[in-house]
């Protein structure tokens, strides 16, 4: 699949559900909104798949036929940082939802990695790539070969996943793709992104720490956020005034260090906000 960047929903769009569509008819739906990527959410999941194999396959193939990329959202039921059983529990659910992402051919299992505990932030993100490795070593074995496993930047301040510790993971373990939730960072840092350049930076420290390829092929998760002194509240739409970050100074990034990102709308109006993205960037490019 070529390279562009790419706007969609995070999860099946209130209007498909009404139209009662079968998960094979989304990726042709989402195509007709003029969008282009699709996350499936697999975040009830526990230690099994819970789709069949060949409807995961029937997925892929309208995916590939409408040109839709394909990612899947995790189990929320993940905690790397944690006591041994819970870390071997989280590992077997991510990899449940790794097995589907490679039946279906999504390109990243995105995941939360987990909340710090009694655990110092060092200690926490030392345990969770641990894992995170014996993770990799098990899907290989398992023959999961072109899925990536993707540690999101979360939200609040008790869960591991601040920017810094999510680039760490990238480059200690193999097979990742890292997930930036910009909304995320905005509300964990209680308002980060006021002007482009804070925008700028996050961008360039990226590319410092993981390269320009993995800049330029960034997954990522966009809404405008609520948030409290403890980070992340609530997802707002875009439209919704007196809440950040916005759109249009990201869209300025990504013309600007040539971008090609996966951009998915968590925004209570999915797919309504992921058409206002691709139309706010849209307008940005006539500009340029
Ligand atoms: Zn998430």
């Amino acid at each position: 699949m070529d390279r562009h960047p790419r706007f969609g929903p995070a999860g099946v769009p209130p209007l498909f559900r009404l139209m009662k569509a079968s998960l094979s008819d989304i990726p042709s739906l989402i195509r007709e909104e003029g969008l282009d990527a699709f996350e499936y959410e697999a975040v009830q999941w526990g230690k099994k798949p819970q789709m069949r194999k060949e409807e995961a396959q029937k997925l892929k193939l309208e995916a590939k036929r409408n040109d839709v990329w394909l990612s899947l959202h995790g189990s929320y039921f993940i905690n790397f940082c944690g006591e041994r059983a819970i870390v071997e529990a989280s590992k077997q659910r991510l990899i449940a939802c790794a097995t589907a992402a490679e039946w279906m051919s999504a390109h990243v299992v995105v995941f939360h990695p987990g909340v710090y505990g009694k655990k110092s932030p060092m200690e926490a993100l030392k345990t969770c790539s641990k894992a995170l490795e014996d993770v990799v070593e098990n899907m290989l074995s398992l023959g999961i070969r072109n899925v990536r496993i993707g540690p999101e930047t979360m939200g609040r301040t008790y869960q591991l996943g601040s920017l810094d510790e999510a680039l760490n993971l990238c480059e200690t373990v193999e097979r990742t793709q890292l997930v930036v939730d910009w909304s995320h960072l905005h509300a964990r840092d209680r308002g980060r992104f006021k002007t482009i350049e804070d925008f700028r930076k996050v961008a360039q420290r990226i590319e410092n720490r993981l390269g320009t390829d993995a800049l330029k092929n960034l997954h990522c998760h966009f809404t405008k956020i609520e948030f409290t002194s403890k980070g992340e509240r609530r997802h707002r739409t875009l439209q919704e005034a007196g809440y950040g970050p916005d759109f249009r100074l990201l869209a300025r990034i990504i013309i600007e260090f040539e971008l090609k990102p996966v951009i998915i709308s968590e925004s209570p109006i999915l797919d309504l906000d992921a058409m206002k993205m691709r139309d706010i960037l849209q307008e940005e490019l006539d500009k340029s």
